[in-house]
């Protein structure tokens, strides 16, 4: 069994694990088996050896170390590290080194973990297979024929690789979730607020969220209690403390009540559809209420998130220009310049979502909609409720079927989108989900199992995950 983020933390503190040992074992795995996989955009071998040695010579010394001492963490390209390049795995940032950390790197770094790398992703985030990436795709290290999911497939190839005890992805759709489900990991998308977004680079602000991939569900809750609570220099951080996850029993689902959404069940796969049964008799051997339920909003959810998240791309993405960031392709003029340093920054999937969103903006469509997909939204977001007041968490698959083939989709936007569908209304209504890998389906490819719950029930969401662990085949 693979040691746990508290029992390397454990031997780092005792002396028995020698920091610079560990990271450099996890580097001698990067050397041999990157090439092929493909997961990272930048590997911090330096820095990360460099880091070990201050760890060890601080335990030598006998001062205290952090929570994640010596723990070798990989992050998505999207996060802001100081001394770094960010790319967003779009040429337009090429060699755009950011002047400050992210907060959640920050605490990161705080609690002494190790940042091996920053990972590949779909550019500015936008994709389900990090096959829209100008650093080339990622390939599924359970299957090298097959996408890792996406957009953060490098985080949770590098999980799966073993490159990494852990990693931080950015979840707007459904990127941290279907990425680990693609790749036999865990995912966890924080509720709306509970992270810091300061210094992740915004794709769709209203959605984005910060999340854990880790080898487990402990793991993945003990990076959550890290990285979450207020911070000050994002104006949408929730004003709540990190909530305590770690070290939670879950023994038992008594008294749980857990409705199967069945419009996020039907269209999926027969064998993810099978193993999404095996989870539900496992909790209710565990002693929970399981039943089929109804929440029909959520077919509109989709549809809705390619208007909203576009709509907030167009104008998020209207600050690379060619002055501030990253590339310029110089012309006579400067409007010139900016498109030519546009038209050749940016892939096409980003156009399609530019100019989807810029379409949808309009004046004269902006109530058509935009409008129309904030109403929708809304409507969403009051059927959760609706659910919740008869049940403490709900259960669906993470994604209709496992990992596709390379280039299967690449070509087809919308059968692309379609991989999101039962990850997308959580990121709509701002709740917490967690996808747990839980048997394998076609091709003996890893099944992830989704596992939504209310705003700030992630304490509720994780002991279900965790049973569900215990019992997956
Ligand atoms: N795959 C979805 C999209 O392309 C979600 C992406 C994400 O969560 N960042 O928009």
């Amino acid at each position: 069994m693979a040691k746990t983020i508290e029992a390397i933390v454990a031997g780092v503190r005792s002396g028995e694990i020698d920091p610079v040992a560990l990271v450099d074992q996890h580097l001698k795995l990067i050397e041999e088996n990157e090439p092929s996989t493909n997961a990272f955009i930048t590997v911090l071998a330096d820095h990360a050896r460099q880091k070990a040695g201050e760890i060890a010579s601080r335990v030598a010394a006998g001062d205290p170390v952090g929570r994640l001492a010596g723990v070798p963490v990989a992050v998505k390209d999207n996060l802001c590290l100081r001394g770094a390049p960010t790319t967003c795995a779009s040429r337009i940032l090429e060699h755009w080194h950011p002047p400050y950390d992210a907060t959640v790197l920050s605490r990161l770094l705080a609690e002494d973990a190790i940042i091996v790398g920053k990972t590949n992703m779909d550019e500015f985030a936008m994709g389900s297979s990090t096959e829209h990436s100008a650093r080339g795709p990622t390939h599924n290290p359970r299957d090298m024929t097959r996408v890792p999911g996406g957009s953060s497939g490098g985080s949770a190839a590098a999980v799966a690789a073993r490159f990494a005890q852990a990693a931080l992805g950015s979840d707007t759709g459904g990127s941290i979730r279907q990425p680990a489900a693609f790749c036999g990991v865990v995912g966890l998308k924080p509720t709306y607020g509970l992270v810091s977004r300061y210094g992740l680079v915004a794709f769709a602000s209203s959605l984005d969220q910060v999340g854990p991939l880790a080898g487990s569900v402990a793991d993945a809750a003990l990076l959550l209690e890290i990285i979450a609570g207020h911070d000050h220099m994002d104006s949408t951080s929730l004003d709540a403390p990190a909530p305590r996850l770690a070290g939670q029993a879950a023994d038992s689902a008594e008294g749980l009540s857990i409705g199967i959404v069945r419009e996020l069940s039907d269209g999926a796969d027969p064998e993810v559809k099978r193993r999404l049964d095996e989870a539900a008799e496992s909790l209710e051997r565990a002693g929970a209420r399981v039943e089929s339920c109804s929440i029909p909003e959520v077919s509109y959810a989709l549809p809705a998130y390619y208007l909203l998240a576009p709509a907030e791309a167009s104008s998020n993405l209207a600050r690379y220009d060619g002055v501030r960031y990253g590339l310029r392709v110089n012309a006579a003029d400067t409007p010139t310049m900016n498109a030519r340093t546009r038209s050749v920054g940016f892939g096409a999937e980003v156009k399609r979502r530019i100019m989807l969103g810029t379409y949808a903006l309009r004046a004269g469509y902006y109530d058509a909609y935009y409008g129309q997909a904030q109403r929708v939204r809304t409507l969403l977001i009051r059927a959760f409720d609706a659910a919740y007041e008869r049940y403490d968490a709900l259960l669906s698959p993470t994604a209709p079927t496992t990992a596709f083939r390379l280039k299967e989709r690449v070509e087809d936007p919308i059968a692309m989108y379609l991989s999101d569908v039962c990850t997308i209304p959580s990121n709509l209504a701002g709740h917490p989900a967690i996808s747990v890998p839980f048997g394998t389906g076609e091709a003996g490819m890893p099944v992830g199992v989704q596992v939504m719950a209310p705003a700030l029930a992630e304490a509720v969401m994780v002991r279900v995950a965790t049973i569900l662990e215990q019992a997956a085949p």
